[in-house]
């Protein structure tokens, strides 16, 4: 009988330090696997200017029968490379994960035994992130807590990052939806199905710095809040009742007071407090807009240089 083909896909970004590491990592997670299944590593490129993409190549030379790699033309950032991963991957099951060692790839075992019990998603979550700098950790409380207000009815699991495992239905579900600036973790929750979770500890980077700089984290923030839903545009009806309040108490404070310094310091206070309002709706707005533009030129969110499929993956063909 024909075995069943699960794939990982791993994003990689001026990784060289961590390819071999990562990879014997996974590879030794696969031998536990392959009496069952056929397995397949799609490593993604994601437009490295180091010998990311040579020592793919490399270590692909010894296992051509498991290592695929999907190269991009240029750094288009994670999103994009998970998605590039997710189009070439060809897996009945396929699993996403940092390629940086803080996604043990031993978890992986676990997650095939929640898909194999009939989950068609498999969430990892984290149950430390003390490996996690004070910055990143309280960055993330916020976001987790400003999406969560928003997310109305999607369940979204604020210790959990991009490690998971879809099976074939979830992935082209996930395929199949329209959006050209999807965010993977809102995507997920976005198309429900039967979906269990399984916990971990996150390690610290094997090797290497972050690949997210300030603005790109603040970048991707915007992202999320503002592809989960509208209510952020909706709520912006608040400023109304709050302008309103400050104009009347600043009137009442006219007429009580006589001191001329005190209703010039009130005044001014108003009126920052004001155009405060005024330029977040603006922002907010114009981000929107951002969204609509982006979507509207439809263009892709990754673009394949090169695809080099495993012969595991032919087999299938
Ligand atoms: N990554 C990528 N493209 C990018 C940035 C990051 O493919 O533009 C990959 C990176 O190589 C790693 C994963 O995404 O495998 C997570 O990145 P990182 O560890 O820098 O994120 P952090 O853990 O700091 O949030
Ligand atoms: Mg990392």
């Amino acid at each position: 009988m024909k075995k069943k083909l699960l794939s990982v896909i791993a994003p990689m970004f001026n990784e060289e330090e961590l390819v071999f590491e990562y990879c014997t990592a996974t590879l030794q997670v696969f031998e536990h696997l392959h009496k069952q299944y056929d397995c397949e590593l799609v490593l993604v490129d994601d437009g490295s200017k180091d010998k990311t993409l040579e020592k793919m190549r490399q270590i692909r030379q010894q296992c051509e029968n498991i290592i695929t790699i999907v190269s991009l033309s240029r750094n288009f950032g994670l999103e994009g490379a998970v998605s590039a991963g997710l189009r070439k991957a060809s897996g009945d099951a396929v699993v996403v994960m940092d390629a940086d060692l803080q996604d043990p790839p031993v978890l992986i075992l676990k997650m095939v035994k929640a898909w194999e019990s009939g989950a068609n998603i498999v969430i990892a979550s984290r149950t430390k992130r003390s490996n996690d700098n004070f910055f990143k950790q309280v960055s993330a409380k916020i976001y987790y807590a400003l999406l969560n207000s928003l997310s109305g009815q999607l369940n979204l699991d604020k210790s959990a990052a991009n490690y998971r495992l879809l099976d074939r239905k979830a992935v082209n579900q996930i395929l199949s939806l329209p959006e050209v600036n999807g965010v993977f973790r809102i995507s997920v929750p976005f198309i429900g199905m039967k979906t269990v979770t399984v916990e971990y500890d996150r390690a610290k980077r094997a090797a290497g710095k972050s690949k997210y700089s300030l603005g790109s984290m603040i970048r991707y923030a915007l992202d999320s809040l503002t592809g989960i839903s509208v209510e952020p545009l909706r709520r912006l009806i608040w400023t109304l009742p709050i302008t309103a309040l400050i104009a009347l108490v600043s009137i009442i404070g006219m007429f009580v007071s006589t001191d001329i310094w005190r209703v010039g310091f009130m005044l001014s206070l108003v009126i920052s407090i004001l155009f405060f309002l005024l330029f977040v709706s603006i922002g907010l707005i114009g981000e929107y807009i951002a969204q609509i533009m982006i979507e509207v030129k439809g263009r892709p969110t990754a673009i394949i240089y090169e695809y080099l499929p495993c012969e595991n993956a032919k087999k299938g063909e």
